[in-house]
């Protein structure tokens, strides 16, 4: 059994301990909401504070040359390449998660006329669902077969007729990650362009696009990149498609040459013909804070913690709370998981909000999932324990059960 003696042990022993000083974390809380909205950090903080007074309100227009504005997204987008496994001048920040998948799967659609099915998976992030819908709006020729509903499992759905396959790396429901480089080669075996949505594993474990051979890739930068609320996304396309790549969201930012104001569209000949239009420099400053931290992570470090954090609260919760009905949806097996832990409880959401009234911050999704995520930055294996403590206490005193049991804010 783990005692505290080892959990201290463990802190001491923590290569990435330092991290936490980096941001801000209120007093007295146990903050495992990152993968949802990661902490602020105080060079993101900074980094606004100074953009806003210095280059918008000290430089005004001059800012766009003097202060970079216009080359941040190419140059944001090659530090989060850095953590993705993205080769510079693969990646852009732009736009929102969803925008971006309706640009990729378009893009990955157009590199393959003639076949006419996308293959999603029904457990996808609903958004990405969304925009599907959106995309097949525009061709009424697709079909969308979903893992889920048309077949058990996703490589099942795959053959000659499929263009892209849109796949989530990590699921943001079980925290189950697929083996991306395995999955990559079936889609190429029949023929299809793989688009990954990175939003569960950028920041959370090491992510190879290229060594898996990925074509496509979303992310956002507000998960456990921390680059705050609202905060840019970012695609990647592997430079082997960048020629032949086009995407309906044909913006100036997206032309050639976007101040020659010529008649006609001409698409920049690397990725950010995958822009649109101007861009929310407020907030790309504050991932662009945000990323100085991650400059200095080494994340194989990283994903050490992350599944020794996850592990350990797995097994305290196991040990702590047996008998009180909770399931863990997450698998069990390190490689097979990302920095997320989450368990069904028939009063998950009013267990939740005991928990978050007793300074334990996960969040619910419905019906009835807890989920806990583990940002190793700024996580310390005590705080793993004083979580489960917590999550023990709740349950063992029953306190939950005189809470509501229905979710009634607007976000949960
Ligand atoms: C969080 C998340 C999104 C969010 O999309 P937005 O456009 O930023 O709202 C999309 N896909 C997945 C898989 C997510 O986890």
């Amino acid at each position: 059994m783990t005692t505290v003696a080892d959990i201290a042990e463990l802190d001491r022993g923590d290569p990435l301990a330092g991290f936490r000083d980096a941001f801000v974390i209120p007093e007295g809380l146990i903050y495992l909401d990152g993968n949802s909205l990661g902490a602020a950090s105080r060079a993101a903080l900074a980094a606004v504070e100074r953009a806003a007074r210095e280059e918008w309100a000290g430089k005004l227009i001059a800012s766009w040359n003097d202060a970079g504005w216009f080359t941040l997204p190419s140059r944001l987008g090659d530090r989060i390449g850095r953590l993705i496994g993205a080769a510079p001048g693969e990646t852009v920040v732009s736009d929102t998660t969803s925008i971006n998948v309706f640009k990729a799967v378009e893009a990955a659609v157009a590199l393959r006329p003639g076949c006419n099915v996308i293959v999603a998976e029904a457990s996808s992030f609903p958004t990405d669902l969304y925009m599907l819908e959106g995309v097949r709006s525009r061709h009424p020729e697709l079909k969308i077969r979903l893992e889920g509903v048309d077949a058990p499992r996703l490589e099942d759905l795959l053959d000659g007729d499929v263009s892209a396959v849109l796949v989530n790396h990590v699921d943001y429901r079980s925290g189950a990650l697929r083996d991306m480089a395995a999955l990559t080669a079936r889609i190429h075996a029949a023929g299809a362009i793989a688009v990954w949505d990175l939003c569960h594993s950028a920041g959370a474990l090491e992510v190879d696009l290229n060594g898996a051979g990925a074509d496509l890739a979303v992310g956002c930068s507000y998960k456990y990149l921390n680059g705050g609320p609202g905060a840019p996304a970012f695609v990647f396309a592997a430079t082997r498609h960048l020629p032949h790549l086009r995407q309906p969201l044909t913006g100036w930012w997206a032309h050639a040459r976007p101040f020659a104001f010529d008649l006609g569209f001409e698409p920049d000949p690397g990725i950010r013909r995958m822009q649109c239009g101007t861009q929310a420099i407020l907030s790309m400053r504050a991932l662009d804070g945000a990323l100085s931290v991650w400059d200095e992570v080494d994340m194989v470090e990283l994903r050490r913690k992350s599944v020794a954090l996850t592990g350990l609260f797995i097994d305290l919760v196991e040990e702590g709370c047996a008998g009180h009905g909770l399931q863990l949806v997450t698998p069990r097996q390190a490689d097979a998981r990302g920095s997320q832990v989450s368990f069904l409880h028939e009063g998950g959401y009013a267990v939740m909000q005991e928990l978050i009234a007793r300074g334990v911050v996960g969040d619910f999704r419905r019906p009835n999932l807890m989920r806990f995520g583990f940002a190793p930055l700024y996580l310390s294996y005590r705080d793993v324990w004083d979580a489960a403590e917590t999550l023990r206490q709740v349950l063992d005193e029953g306190a939950w059960r005189t809470r509501g049991a229905e979710a009634g804010a607007l976000v949960t």
